[in-house]
C-alpha cells in the first residue's frame, strides 16, 4: 500500500498485473509458442503500462492535422501525425508485427505465421494502452487477409510484401472506405460509381463519409459498376492505391478530418474520389460478400479491443481499490465496492473467454472445418455486440472507482471511456450486429454448430451433475429463444436473444476453462454469469451476495474449484 493518499498505477506491468491471463494463454496457445511468446508478452505488458500509455495520452491530446499544401505551394495533401502516434505505430507494426503476424513468419522471431489466439493475446495487451491505432492495424491485417483470399496474383505480388513489412519505412497500411452519407448500415444504398476507361482501368467517382486512416497506402472500397443492379448484389470490391504506379497521387482528396469524441490519436476523414484508379478484387458481383470477410475480421478485432479495454479498466480499478483508503478502510474491503468490482470482473472475464473461443474457431475454420466456419460466423457478431456494449459500462464504472480523479484527463479513464463508446458504433452498430446474429441463425444454420460446441464445452467442464443440469438448461432456453427471435417478424427480440446467447456461451466457456488447478476460480465466474445475467432472481431476496466469496475472487489468486460454493 502506497503512503500517498492518491494511488497511481503508472508504470505497472499490465501483463503481470493480470494474474489470470497467463494460465489462460497456456490453455489456448500451443506449448512451444506460449513459451516463446511469454517474454514478449511480459515486455509488452511493461510497455503498455508505461511508455505506450504515456504516448497514447500525448497522441490523444494532439490529434492529427490535415495539411492541404506544402510550404512551397504544391497541392500535396498529407496528414501530420504527432510523433507520439508515430512511435506507437512503430511499436505496433514493426516491433510486434501485429498486422503481419497472421500472414508471414519471422515476427518476434517465430518462423511461421502465428494462430489468431497469439495475435489477439498481443492485441489485448497493446489496446490497454492505445485503442485508436488498433483500428488501422486491424484494417491492415484484414485488408491483407481479404486480398490474399480474393485478389489476383499480380495484385498480391505487388502489394503483399509492403503490407506485411516489418520495416516501418517500407510498410503500406490498409483502410476500408465503405460508409457514405446515404449508406452506412444500409450498405446496399452505396452510390459510388465504378466505370472502365478506354485503357480498361477502373475509375471510381463518389464520396466516402467515414474513412479511418484516410492516408493509408491501400484501401478496400465498395462501388457500383455502371449498369449493375441496385442493392448489395450490384456492388464490386476495389483496391484503391494512394499512389499510382508512376509515383503520382491517385485521383482522390481527403476533404477534411473528423473531430471525434474518442480515437482522437488516429485520423478519420472524408474522401472524395474523382476518377480514382482502382483494381477490381475478385468477382464483380460478389463485392459485398467479399467485403463481409474483411468486416467480420474487423468485428472480431473490435470484440478483442473491447475485452482489452475492460481489462485495463479493471486493472486500474482493482489497484485503486486496494490502495485507496476511505473511512479507515481500503476501498476493496467495503461491501458495496466489492460488489461493484466483482460485477466488472465478471463482465471482463466473459469477454476474455469469448475472445479465445472465437480465435480457436477461426483457426479451425480457416483450416477448412465447416462446422467451425458456421460457429465463427455467429461467435463473431455475438462478441462484437455484447463485449462492446459491456465495455461502455465497465470503463464508466472504473472511472467512478477512481472518484473525482477518474473524471480528470490526466488519468487514463476518460480516454478509455471515450474510446470504448466507439466499439458499439463502427463496424456495425449494436442493432445491426444483433440482427447479423439472427441472420447467421436463419441463413447459415449456425445455431446447431453452436449447440454442439456448447455441449462439448459443458462436457469438458466436468461439472457435478446438478450444476451441469443448470448450465445445460440455461443454454437450451437461450438457444430456443434465439431461434424464435430469428423467425420472421420477431426482429425486436434480436438484442435480447444475442445477449442470452453470449451469456450462456461465455458461462460454458468459463466453466470449461476451470478444469485446471490454476484456473479453478473461473467456475465461480461462470456461475456468477448465470446468476446475475441469465437466471431469474428476486432482487429483494435477502443477502444475495453473502454466499459469493468476493474477497477471494477480487484477490485474483488461484481458487480450489472443489471448495467453491454453489451459487445457482
Ligand atoms: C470514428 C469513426 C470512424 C469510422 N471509420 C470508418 C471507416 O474507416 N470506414 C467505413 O466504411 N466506415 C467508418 N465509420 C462509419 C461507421 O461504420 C458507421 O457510422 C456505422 O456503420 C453506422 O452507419 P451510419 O453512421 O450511417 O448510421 P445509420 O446507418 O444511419 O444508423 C443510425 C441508427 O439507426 C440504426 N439502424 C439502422 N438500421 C437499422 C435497422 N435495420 N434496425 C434497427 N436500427 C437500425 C443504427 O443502429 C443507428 O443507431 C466510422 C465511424 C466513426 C464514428
Amino acid at each position: 500500500m502506497s503512503e500517498h493518499p492518491i494511488p497511481d498505477n503508472a508504470g505497472a506491468n499490465l501483463f503481470l498485473a493480470d494474474p489470470g491471463f497467463d494460465p489462460l494463454l497456456r490453455r489456448y496457445l500451443p506449448e512451444a509458442l506460449h513459451a516463446h511468446l511469454r517474454p514478449h508478452l511480459e515486455r509488452l505488458g511493461a510497455l503498455a503500462g508505461g511508455r505506450l500509455d504515456e504516448l497514447a495520452g500525448t497522441a490523444d491530446r494532439n490529434p492529427p492535422v490535415l495539411e492541404q499544401r506544402s510550404r512551397s505551394g504544391l497541392d500535396r495533401q498529407r496528414i501530420l501525425k504527432h510523433p507520439a502516434y508515430v512511435e506507437l505505430e512503430r511499436v505496433a507494426y514493426a516491433d510486434y508485427g501485429l498486422a503481419a503476424l497472421s500472414h508471414r513468419g519471422g515476427v518476434l522471431g517465430w518462423p511461421t505465421p502465428m494462430p489468431p489466439a497469439a495475435k489477439y493475446a498481443l492485441t489485448y495487451l497493446f489496446v490497454q494502452a492505445e485503442f485508436g491505432l488498433c483500428c488501422p492495424v486491424s484494417m491492415t491485417d484484414s485488408l491483407t487477409r481479404t486480398l490474399r483470399r480474393y485478389g489476383a496474383p499480380e495484385l498480391l505480388a505487388r502489394y503483399l510484401p509492403a503490407l506485411t513489412s516489418l520495416d516501418f519505412d517500407e510498410l503500406c497500411q490498409g483502410a476500408m472506405f465503405m460508409t457514405e452519407q446515404g449508406a452506412g448500415s444500409d450498405v446496399g444504398a452505396t452510390a459510388t460509381r465504378a466505370r472502365q476507361d478506354e485503357q480498361g482501368n477502373w475509375r471510381l467517382e463518389g464520396d466516402k463519409w467515414f474513412c479511418s486512416n484516410p492516408d493509408a497506402g491501400l484501401a478496400m472500397v465498395l462501388a457500383r459498376a455502371d449498369g449493375a443492379v441496385a442493392g448489395t448484389r450490384g456492388l464490386s470490391l476495389f483496391l484503391l492505391p494512394r499512389v499510382l504506379a508512376d509515383g503520382s497521387p491517385n485521383h482522390y482528396r481527403i476533404v477534411r478530418l473528423k473531430d471525434k469524441l474518442g480515437t482522437r490519436s488516429m485520423a478519420s476523414g472524408e474522401i472524395r474520389m474523382e476518377g480514382a484508379i482502382a483494381y477490381l478484387v475478385g468477382d464483380p458481383g460478389r463485392g459485398f460478400l467479399q467485403m463481409t470477410d474483411m468486416i467480420n475480421n474487423s468485428r472480431l478485432s473490435n470484440g478483442v479491443r473491447a475485452a482489452g479495454l475492460m481489462r485495463r479498466a479493471l486493472t486500474e480499478a482493482l489497484f485503486i481499490a486496494r490502495n485507496r483508503q476511505a473511512f479507515g478502510q481500503r476501498l476493496v474491503d467495503l461491501p458495496l465496492m466489492k460488489r461493484q468490482l466483482a460485477k466488472m470482473m465478471v463482465w471482463t472475464e466473459q469477454a476474455r473467454s469469448f475472445v479465445f473461443q472465437t480465435a480457436g474457431a477461426l483457426q479451425r475454420a480457416d483450416a477448412g472445418d465447416e462446422a467451425a466456419r458456421r460457429l465463427v460466423r455467429i461467435l463473431t457478431p455475438l462478441l462484437k455486440f455484447r463485449a462492446c456494449r459491456d465495455a461502455r459500462k465497465v470503463t464508466g464504472d472504473a472511472m467512478e472507482v477512481r472518484g473525482g480523479c477518474g473524471y480528470i484527463e490526466e488519468w487514463s479513464d476518460a480516454r478509455v471511456l471515450r474510446d470504448a463508446h466507439l466499439g458499439s458504433i463502427w463496424e456495425g452498430t449494436s442493432n445491426i450486429v444483433a440482427l447479423d446474429v439472427m441472420r447467421a441463425i436463419r441463413r447459415e444454420d449456425s445455431l446447431p454448430a453452436l449447440d454442439a460446441y456448447v455441449t462439448g464445452l459443458l462436457g469438458e467442464a466436468q461439472l457435478a451433475p446438478e450444476l451441469q443440469r443448470t448450465f445445460s438448461a440455461a443454454w437450451r432456453r437461450a438457444a430456443e429463444f434465439a431461434l424464435h427471435a430469428a423467425g420472421r417478424g420477431n426482429e425486436m427480440l434480436a438484442r435480447q436473444a444475442a445477449s442470452a446467447l453470449y451469456h450462456t456461451v461465455s458461462a460454458a466457456a468459463l466453466a470449461a476453462e476451470s478444469n485446471t488447478p490454476d484456473t479453478g476460480r473461473r467456475l465461480l465466474l461462470a456461475q456468477m454469469v448465470l446468476r446475475h445475467r441469465v437466471l431469474p432472481r428476486d432482487p429483494l431476496a435477502e443477502a444475495q451476495a453473502d454466499v459469493e466469496p468476493l474477497e477471494a475472487l477480487l484477490a485474483e489468486a488461484p481458487m480450489d474449484r472443489s471448495a467453491l460454493p454453489r451459487l445457482i
